[in-house]
């Protein structure tokens, strides 16, 4: 695998070092990025599964950071000295890609790229296939050392919202290994499949699909295909902690008398990455009947404690539970929606994404904090009012694509490199 990425280029790392200027000067103003985590927790040793391992010393984690505010540190008002280091070997970047109502997660690690999700929305006024070919080539433009290949591509679920860009993808990329949850979908998404599963075929692809049967411990799967990464300086673990359930638990029916085990969100691939000190969990769409599955599986257990949180089912009001906050103990929450401004069908607006419950709920769990901003939340569908915001809860459909930076020692800074495209005139 290529070895030493190039830095960044010098839009995001003049960005950076401006980002960095301001923390000196205000900090109890901004977020951004300067939490140290203490033993968040990396598996390096091989695919045992083990836990994440504990701090050296003291109380739980949680406890060691009630809260991150730099008003409460004192010693994270330094500023520059507390930003990720710049060492490229040592550092991962979490990049929120902007696909309006849907979800599509680049994480890029010093020796290599994976994919989680290929949304999102599509009507008159956004196509997000276009805009995640933008995103990806200027990744790659970057990371010409990758040579336009994905080792990994995770689809949490088969829904068209995480899977439209398929046939995009699998066209203008290389994909070493694709994980998912091994259900066939439904009509919507009979092109998307296909065209992964011609991929697979006739290529020399990886490909594990992710259930309960396939859990073989309380670990979760890491396996060559789910984690084919091997970086040298710091070799990064992914793992997946969840997939589909083959039988009812007896999650009941919806309002509508739909059966919650019907529902594909609830089968949703559930992946954790740890890099060094730095850990994120992505849930998919999972909902809440199946989130109380995943605590159960992992009760006692550090495995959902992490510092980045890409918040469940776009903000929806079943995607994110009082419990699963505080197991995680997270820093920072992405959430990718759309922007309330699209009156059409199948968007955040329809949907009411997020809701106005679920940022509560994160505002109480988030520790760190972001520049004060005013943001619209749901409370219902259609139904939005403004609100203020100063915890680090970032969304595309605020803040357009978000950046975050997360390197060995855990350290965090969070970039809005661009506002959202909808918000000047669409292309
Ligand atoms: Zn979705």
């Amino acid at each position: 695998m290529p070895s030493t990425p190039p830095p960044l280029p010098p839009r995001l790392s003049r960005r950076l070092s401006t980002r960095r200027r301001l923390v000196g000067v205000v900090a109890g103003a901004l977020v951004a990025g300067v939490v140290p985590v203490a033993g968040a927790g990396c598996i390096t040793d091989g695919y045992a599964a083990r836990e994440p391992p504990r701090p050296p010393a003291g109380p739980e984690r949680a406890d060691d950071r009630p809260d991150d505010r730099p008003d409460d540190r004192p010693d994270d008002r330094a500023g520059s000295s507390l930003a990720p280091t710049t060492d490229p070997e040592r550092r991962m970047v979490v990049h929120l890609l902007d696909v309006g109502q849907g979800a599509a997660t680049l994480i890029e690690f010093p020796c290599g790229a994976m994919l989680i999700d290929t949304g999102g929305e599509q009507n008159d006024a956004f196509d997000a296939v276009p805009r995640l070919k933008e995103q990806l080539d200027a990744f790659f433009d970057r990371r010409v050392d990758l040579r336009r290949t994905l080792d990994l591509l995770v689809i949490t679920h088969p829904h068209i919202d995480h899977v439209r860009g398929l046939p995009m993808i699998l066209r203008e990329y290389v994909v070493k290994n694709v994980v998912d949850d091994g259900r066939p979908g439904d009509d919507l998404v009979t092109e998307q499949l296909r065209a992964l599963r011609d991929y697979i075929a006739a290529h020399d692809t990886g490909y594990r699909a992710v259930d309960e049967t396939a859990l073989i411990s309380k670990g979760g799967l890491r396996d060559d295909v789910v984690d084919p990464f091997r970086c040298k300086a710091v070799d990064p673990s992914v793992r997946a902690l969840s997939g589909a359930v083959p039988r009812d638990p007896g999650w009941g029916t919806d309002n509508y008398g739909k059966m919650h085990f019907d529902n594909e969100n609830n089968h949703s691939v559930v992946v954790r990455v740890d890099f060094g000190n730095a850990s994120l969990l992505i849930t998919g769409d999972l909902e809440e009947h199946a989130i109380a599955g995943l605590l159960e599986r992992y009760r006692g257990t550090r495995w959902l404690d992490v510092d980045l949180y890409q918040v469940g089912h776009h903000g929806s009001h079943n995607g994110t539970t009082r419990a699963l906050v505080a197991a995680m103990t997270p820093h920072v929450a992405l959430i990718s929606m759309g922007p309330e401004r699209r009156h059409v069908p199948w968007t955040a607006w329809t949907y009411g994404h997020p809701r106005a419950d679920v940022i509560d709920r994160l505002e109480r769990g988030v520790s760190s904090s972001r520049p004060h901003t005013t943001v619209d939340v749901a409370s219902g569908p259609k139904k939005f009012s403004s609100r203020g915001l100063d915890k680090a809860i970032y969304g595309t459909g605020w803040d357009g694509a978000v950046d975050v930076v997360m390197d060995v020692d855990g350290r965090i800074e969070v970039l809005t490199p661009a506002p959202a495209p909808g918000a000047r005139a669409v292309r």
